[in-house]
């Protein structure tokens, strides 16, 4: 939508996601994006060469387990860094 300024579109995305229905994802080197907060536990895939993140719908199991004996794991994140498939 051309007609429609980038200041207002952002303004928008900050009330969706105090509203709830977007999630904030900060990727290292790459500014902040947002989508949907319904999508369940995911990771991502960020792609050196044209630096689109793409969804990784799996997780590993028990990567509580990474942290150290008597520790208490509440949340993780998983970021895989390479080249996309078209970028290869
Ligand atoms: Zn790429
Ligand atoms: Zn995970």
């Amino acid at each position: 939508m051309p007609s429609l300024g980038l200041a207002t579109v952002y303004r928008y995305v900050k009330i969706l996601a105090g509203e709830g229905w977007l999630s904030e994802v900060e990727l290292p080197g790459s500014g902040l994006r947002y989508e949907l907060a319904e999508h369940p536990h995911h990771h991502h895939f960020l792609c050196r060469a044209c630096g689109l993140a793409f969804d990784i719908d799996r997780c590993l199991e028990k990567v509580e387990e990474l942290a150290p004996e008597g520790f208490e794991v509440d949340s993780h994140e998983l970021i895989l860094f390479g080249r996309c498939a078209a970028c290869r």
